[in-house]
Order: C-alpha cells, then structure tokens, then sequence
C-alpha cells in the first residue's frame, strides 16, 4: 500500500484525498491547519464560483453534496460602464449550471467525510522545518503540498517566464449577505452579475450557500490605489459591508436598490485581501533533500476577477490523481514524475487559466472589444463567451487573438446576413 501525504485542507488537497481513498491501495493522510469546525467558524476564503467541469469532478468523487441547497446558476450577465455612461449589457447562458457553495461549510464537510471514509487526518499548521521531520523519517512515499497561497508557497521558486506580475493588481473584498433582490431586467437567473468600472476596478455579485442558508456575495475587486479601493485597512464586517454598500452607491447606482437592505449572514462574513498572480515551479526542496510536489494554488495563484482559481484546483487534483494512479507499485514519485505530472496539468488546463485571468486584469484589447460588441447583439456570441468562462481551453482559437476574433466574427456576420436575406 502506497502512503501519500497531503498538505492542506482545501479544494484541491481535499479532493485528491477523497480520490485516492476511493481507488484503495492508498494510505492517505492529510494535515490540516484547522478542524472542520474551526473552518466553519472562520471567516470566508473565496467566493468560489464552480462552473460545471469542475463540478462535474466534484459529483465523479461523490462530492456534490450541497447541490439542493445551493443556487444553480444559469448565466453570466456582464455590464460594461462605458466613460460616456452608456453601459453595454451582456447575458450568456451556462450550458450546466454553475455553483457557488462557501468553502466553509464545503471543507468541513469534506474534511468529516474523509475521516469517516477512512483517511488520516492531522491538525497542524506546520512549518518547512517540521515538514523536512516527516520527510526525512520515510513514512511518506509521495508528499503533496495543496495548501494555498500561505507560508509554505516558500519551498518553490517563482518561475518569471510564467509569471507577468510583480504586484497585486487588485484589493479584493468580499461581503456575504442576505437580503438582496433579483434582478428584475432578466430570465437568466439566478446570475452572476459581473460589472466592469474600466480603470477602477469590477463587482461581483454572486448567489451562493453559506453556513446560514442561501445568500449573495457582494465582491469588490479593486484597481490599487483607485476609487474602490478603500478595504486596505482590513476594516470590521460591519463596516465592511457599509463601504461596499457605498461604493454600490456612488459607483454603480443602477444595482444599488438590489443591494440597499442587505445584511452580512454571519459575524464574519467579509474577506479582505490582495495578492500578486505567480506562477511557481512545482517542485520544491526541503533542507534534508526530500522533494515535494505543489499542487493547486502553491504553484499557480491567479487573481479571482473570472473566477478560476477553485475551478484550476479541481482540475489539479483530477490530474494529479490520475498520474499518481498510472504510477505503478514500484515506480517511484520522483523529481521527473512530479515535473511532467505538472507539466501535463499546465499545458492542458493551468495556462489557459492563467492567460484568460491575467488577461482580464488588463485593459480589453480592441478585438475583445469588438466581441464585447457582437455579444450584445447575437447572444450565440454571449454563450459561447460564458461557456469559455466554464472552460478557458474554449476560449483560445477565437477570443484570445485578432485572427481568431476576425475569423468566427466573420462567421457570425455572414450567418447574420444569411439569416436577415431569408
Ligand atoms: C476573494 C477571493 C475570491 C475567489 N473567488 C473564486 C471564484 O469565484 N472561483 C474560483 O474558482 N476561485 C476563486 N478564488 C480562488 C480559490 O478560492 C482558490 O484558488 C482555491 O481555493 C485554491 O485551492 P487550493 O486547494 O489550492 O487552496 P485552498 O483552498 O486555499 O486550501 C489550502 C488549505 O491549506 C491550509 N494550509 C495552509 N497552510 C498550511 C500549513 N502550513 N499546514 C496545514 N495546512 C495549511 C489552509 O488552511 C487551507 O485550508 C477566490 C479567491 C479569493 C481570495
């Protein structure tokens, strides 16, 4: 029986954990840095929209087990604020729904499972030096280290090829609250409603499960050191809640009756922070020598302003699980292994991610543009946008490049023409 060791109790850890137990022949031990009921009584992590191929792992490993409490969302509706104040309005629909259910009570919950099914589980927040202890003591024949953006993002270098950014780009706050009203213009509900302030920054309004029900995320993505970034100084949720409510106000007045009686759902239910998108090398060196293989965000941090960091870490663990699985009994997890097992996951799915989620924190170019522009009037255009959205690797051969964006807009136009001659 092989032994595997996971560091980190989150979307990815947790995910490869549940599938390497239901393989068998894996002893699976995960370290934790906090029980499932402190994670519940924490404040929110993410605001963790899971669009239906990363879904779709979760139900494989009989994992979606809050699907008839949590929103099914059916689309994305983006409004763009133009500086003359026109706003140009978008509504794409998800082919499968998408699911925002708060990584508090998704963690815990999977964390409880995986005792009961069998793993192992630690509660240790633990440092480099303690990690090399457990290595260098044999027991572990594959370490995997999923534990986020935290301190042990130190075991593995920057890799600058990969990695365009040198600070954050923007301040992210989140708020969780009740009380908001649908939106009253659309049958593309319940939405993610995605509004772009060009130069200062988005808001995100998102339907989810929380530890208290069903609710809505309020999340403001700030350009630093513009007008919505006013969350730098970690404020209390209450005022939290009242800046964002604010900033509704001045900035985007035509959302702000939807939002105007909103409470927080819990007394910890705001998240404020910022961090530089960076991608790693994934295998990192412990003193005594022992390597470990990153996982997840370790080794790819984007920014959330599309939403894919939980969605990549599900898709990391999928991979991942699959190329311990095709390893055989003597085959052994090596620094070769661990490189083309990332490799793999990069050139399949993280790059894209990457691309489409630093992309977005820049400027749209002029041909995004002009698709921003056809997706108002041919809403072909505005599904295959959001269903790109549920899957990057969608989105390369027509959205990602002048030729690519001439090419299907030509398609559309002649279809238009054809259509209208009719
Ligand atoms: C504000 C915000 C909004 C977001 N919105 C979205 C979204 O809508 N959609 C989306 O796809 N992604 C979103 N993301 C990104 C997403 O949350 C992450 O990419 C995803 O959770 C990463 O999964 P992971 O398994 O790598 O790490 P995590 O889920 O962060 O899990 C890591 C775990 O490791 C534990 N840990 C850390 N250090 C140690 C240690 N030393 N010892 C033991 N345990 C440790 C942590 O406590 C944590 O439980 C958002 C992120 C933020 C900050």
């Amino acid at each position: 029986m092989r032994r595997v060791l996971i560091v980190g109790a989150g979307q990815c850890g947790l995910l490869l954990g549940h599938g390497l137990l239901q393989a068998g022949n894996y002893e699976v031990t995960i370290l934790t840095a906090r029980t499932p009921d402190e994670i519940r009584q924490d404040r929110p992590t993410s605001t963790q929209v899971m669009f239906g191929p990363a879904v779709a792992i979760e139900q494989q490993l009989g994992l979606d087990l809050w699907a008839a409490e949590t929103p099914d969302i059916a689309g994305l509706h983006w409004t763009v604020a133009t500086p003359t104040g026109d706003r140009l309005d978008i509504y794409g629909a998800l082919d499968a729904p998408a699911r925002s259910t708060d990584q508090r009570v998704k963690m815990a919950g999977w964390l409880e499972l995986f005792e009961k099914r069998g793993g192992t589980v630690h509660t240790a927040n633990i440092s480099i030096g303690e990690l090399d202890e457990i290595a260098e003591s044999g027991r572990y024949d594959l370490i995997v280290i999923a534990a986020g953006r935290g301190d042990l993002t130190a075991l593995f270098d920057r890799d600058p090829a990969r990695s365009p950014y040198t600070t954050p780009q923007r301040g992210l706050a989140a708020a969780y609250v009740n009380g908001m009203d649908r939106e009253p213009r659309t049958d593309l509900w319940p939405n993610v409603t995605f509004t772009v302030l060009p130069g200062a920054g988005e808001l995100i309004l998102i339907p989810a499960l929380t530890t208290t029900g069903p609710c809505d995320i309020l999340f403001w993505e700030a350009v630093p050191g513009g007008p919505l970034d006013v969350f730098g100084d970690r404020p209390d949720p209450d005022e939290h809640l009242a800046r964002a409510v604010g900033l509704i106000r001045e900035h985007t007045p035509w959302l702000y009756e939807r939002c105007a009686n909103v409470e927080l759902t819990d007394s910890r239910a705001t998240l404020t922070g910022r961090f530089t998108p960076t991608v790693r090398r994934p295998v990192g060196e412990l003193p005594s020598g022992a390597l470990v293989l990153g996982a997840a965000d370790v080794i790819v941090t984007n920014d959330p302003v599309v939403a894919q960091g939980a969605n990549a870490a599900a898709r990391c663990a999928a991979a991942y699980l699959t190329a311990i699985l095709d390893r055989r009994d003597d085959d052994p997890f090596d620094r070769d292994w661990m490189h083309s097992t990332f490799e793999r996951f990069w050139v399949d799915t993280a790059a894209q991610i990457t691309n489409v989620s630093n992309g977005m924190l820049q400027p749209p170019p002029e041909h995004v543009q002009r698709i921003l522009g056809a997706a108002t009037q041919h809403p072909e255009v505005a599904n295959r946008l959001a269903n790109g959205f549920a899957d990057p690797n969608q989105l390369v051969d027509w959205f990602m490049t002048p030729d690519g964006a001439d090419r299907y807009l030509g398609r559309i136009a002649a279809h238009a023409s054809a259509d209208a001659g009719r």
